[in-house]
């Protein structure tokens, strides 16, 4: 039975001494909580702070990127072995934001996917159409191939999650239905299951983008959604706790 997972994704967002205030406010919080797994993405300037906090207890440390080389000359990069000592469990790779901004592509995503697994990261691969791709119907292929490409060469599904965040609905309050959610949900999981079998039941799959406490609930009612990969409202202690609570009182 896969668990479920919720992760916060701060994105540029909160100093060290923030950051350690808000780690130690979720690890208090859901200290009771079982049968998933709480994960905190702060910067890379909060990695080593918040992992202090978190250690011994059941939450659960991201990056929000890596590189895909072990070390050398790249100015401001970070290798899979950084975040492996600063305590890292999880990787966010290829979000959405980093394929606009800085260019990430779905061969630049296969390669960290192929590193993180090789040094012992899980990956939280991201996926998700634009509005315009949407509207011309094409969420599936353009999901499909995203899906794929970020798998290339990757035998085995173990550690791996995926996140369907439709790029639309990232910080700007118009979650996907329910309804829509599920069916790209289900659809990735087929395509999953073309490639690994019957492992595809294992696999867990997020949906991110304007979660909220009041959403969450019928999103999570949701066969295929195991988790949330959340941003904005992960920033409040109270909005995020409210999510884990939807979730947990729903998937276990
Ligand atoms: C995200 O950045 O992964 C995200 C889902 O953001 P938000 O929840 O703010 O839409």
């Amino acid at each position: 039975m896969r668990g479920w997972m919720v992760a916060g994704n701060w994105k540029m967002n909160n100093t060290t001494g923030e950051a350690a205030l808000l780690a130690q406010s979720v690890k208090e919080a859901t200290s009771m909580v079982s049968g998933g797994d709480v994960v905190l993405a702060p910067p890379f300037t909060s990695l080593s702070v918040v992992n202090e906090i978190i250690k011994g207890s059941h939450v659960k440390l991201a990056a929000q990127n890596i590189f895909s080389e072990d070390k050398g000359a790249y100015t401001g990069e970070i290798s899979p072995t950084m975040l492996k000592d600063v305590g890292c469990t999880y990787v966010i790779i290829g979000h959405s934001e980093r394929r606009k901004y800085f260019h990430e592509t779905d061969e630049s995503v296969n390669l960290k996917v192929r590193k993180s697994l090789n040094a012992g990261l899980k990956p939280i691969i991201c996926v998700g159409e634009t509005e315009e791709e949407r509207e011309k119907d094409i969420t599936e292929f353009v999901i499909g191939i995203q899906v794929k490409k970020a798998l290339v060469g990757i035998e085995k599904l173990d550690n791996i999650v995926i996140a369907y965040e439709p790029v639309w609905a990232i910080g700007t309050g118009k979650n996907a239905t329910p309804i829509e959610a599920e069916e790209v949900h289900h659809f990735i999981r087929n395509v999953l299951g073309e490639k690994y079998g019957d492992a595809v039941g294992d696999v867990r799959i997020l949906y991110g983008g304007s979660v909220t406490p009041e959403n969450i609930g019928e999103l999570i009612a949701m066969e295929n959604i195991d988790g949330a990969l959340v941003g904005g409202a992960s920033l409040k202690f109270e909005s995020f706790i409210g999510i884990i609570k939807n979730v947990t009182e729903r998937k276990t």
